[in-house]
């Protein structure tokens, strides 16, 4: 069974993540796999390079994010190569780790999970829900960015509304982390109910 994981900026989806993790189920991230895939030395990584120039990669041989950001911010053709390029490598690779998963279920944690098809991988939609204000007040203690550009984010993302619309499972995460921990717990218990009644 596969659980999908998602939420908005800021909402509390990797505290959640971890303590998944804790209790020895296997979390698949999908923004990780999306680095992992243009790593220096790969591939992938050249052939971006072959397409938009050497000047996109570091002298480290990393990718320059903001750059290759930037094309894509301004020419959508670039951004929809870019995308038939990662999308694919990205879900095969993802398919491949679920796959390899060997505990009672498995998370797949993406905070585009319901903005893209990555939801048609899972078996069930878990929310990770917080008001907006937390939202805002948590994402800008946690990074450097500004309240303004949270909000250019989470205009980005689904509405807290239409997500949760989508949920089969809602994680309300307004209390502490003891909270937060209480609701792992009792979920956790929940699913491994249920991927035992697949089995
Ligand atoms: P997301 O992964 O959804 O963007 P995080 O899990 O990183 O969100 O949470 C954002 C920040 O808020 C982190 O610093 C996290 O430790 C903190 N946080 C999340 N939930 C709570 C909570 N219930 N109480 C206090 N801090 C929290």
């Amino acid at each position: 069974m596969i659980v999908g994981l998602t939420g908005g900026i800021g909402s509390g989806k990797s505290e959640v993540s971890a303590r998944f993790e804790r209790l020895g189920i296997i979390v698949v991230d999908a923004d990780m796999i999306a680095r992992q895939v243009v790593e220096p030395g790969g591939l992938v990584l050249e052939k971006i390079a072959e397409h938009f120039g050497k000047a996109i990669i570091t002298k480290d041989g990393a990718l320059d994010r903001k750059q290759l950001r930037s094309i894509i911010f301004e020419q959508p053709s670039e951004k929809i190569w870019l995308e038939s390029l990662l999308h694919p490598i990205i879900r095969a690779e993802t398919i491949a780790q679920l796959n390899s998963s060997q505990s009672p279920y498995t998370i797949l944690s993406s905070p585009l999970l319901l903005e893209t098809n990555q939801h048609e991988l899972v078996d069930r939609v878990l929310v990770v829900d917080a008001d907006e204000t937390l939202q805002v007040s948590r994402a800008s203690s946690r990074d450097s960015i500004s309240p303004e550009n949270i909000q250019k984010i989470m205009q980005s993302q689904l509405s807290r509304s239409a997500r949760c619309a989508k949920a089969d499972d809602i994680i309300l995460n307004h209390g502490d982390l003891h909270e937060l921990q209480d609701q792992v717990e009792f979920l956790h218990a929940r699913y491994l109910h249920l991927a035992q009644q697949t089995h």
